[in-house]
């Protein structure tokens, strides 16, 4: 089975290098793209950091990208941010925008923030959005709750949203989201961190969370909404890939760890 990784950072963050080692892992291209050869892995999709520059944004070919609005890249200039947006949306491996709520201190439903979904609209790309819990502490969670995401899909309806981290451990409020709005996928990444080692062990001791999880995937019943992903440099791929397994039932792991990717990301090179 081929896999797309439908979440991951690649930027030379202070402390990447750290976390991926913790992981089992280098934070280099090399490494990647061996490791993803290892899994099956065909491409990866770069949630953007840092930067909105053009030049910033340049990755190997096994990598697309979604532009990413952090707090590093929000520029004072909001046409000038507007401007560079829609230079990467133009471009062929540019494959949607990423949004950080949470970290930044907006609404995704704001406003403000209608110029950058009409954006996602004209390009016919989608809008992945941080959910859920925040790595940082001067962070909030209000902004990034997953019902922002209900009015955002309501007010976009022509855009497709897609729900980053399933809102976790929000997995209820996230479910019904998912549950009423078509236009919003769901990707599993930032489930894990480090390397775990005795995986067997850890799900074990884990049951409640990934029968939880698995319970409420099966409930709503939108196998094509769902996808894989990994929010590398955070956890041991191997690991990662096991973890999805447990989470998904096996009748869908094609959709799941490749197809809705596809689809959804418009990564048609990849669809046989
Ligand atoms: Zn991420």
């Amino acid at each position: 089975m081929k896999i797309i990784d439908a979440h991951f950072h690649f930027a030379d963050f202070p402390g990447f290098n750290e976390l991926a080692i913790a992981a089992g892992h280098e934070n280099t291209a090399e490494h990647l793209e061996k490791e993803y050869k290892r899994l099956g892995i065909i491409c990866g999709i770069v949630m953007g950091n840092k930067t909105l520059s053009l030049e910033g944004h340049h990755y190997p070919s096994f990598m697309r990208y979604c532009i990413g609005l952090d707090r590093f890249a929000i520029e004072e200039d909001h046409e000038r941010q507007l401007s560079l947006v829609e230079a990467h949306l133009k471009r062929s491996d540019c494959v949607g925008l990423k949004l950080y709520p949470g970290y930044n201190h907006f609404y995704v439903y704001d406003k403000k923030m209608d110029p950058f979904f009409a954006l996602a609209a004209k390009y016919h790309k989608p809008v992945a959005i941080h959910t859920g819990l925040t790595a940082t502490n001067d962070a909030l969670l209000k902004y990034s709750h997953p019902f922002t995401l209900d009015e955002a899909a309501v007010r976009h309806p022509d855009v497709q949203l897609v729900m980053c981290h399933i809102g976790n451990p929000l997995l209820e409020s996230a479910i019904a989201v998912l549950e009423k709005n078509q236009n919003v996928a769901v990707d599993l990444s930032g489930l894990l961190e480090g390397r775990i080692g005795d995986m067997d062990r850890f799900l074990k001791e884990n049951h409640w969370y990934i029968d939880t999880l698995k319970g409420w995937l099966v409930y709503l019943h939108a196998w094509d909404r769902v996808l894989f992903g990994t929010d590398w440099p955070l956890p041991n791929l191997d690991e990662y890939i096991t973890l999805t397994k447990a989470i998904v039932p096996e009748p869908y792991w094609e959709n799941v760890f490749w197809k809705n990717a596809a689809r959804i990301y418009h990564l048609e090179q990849f669809i046989d």
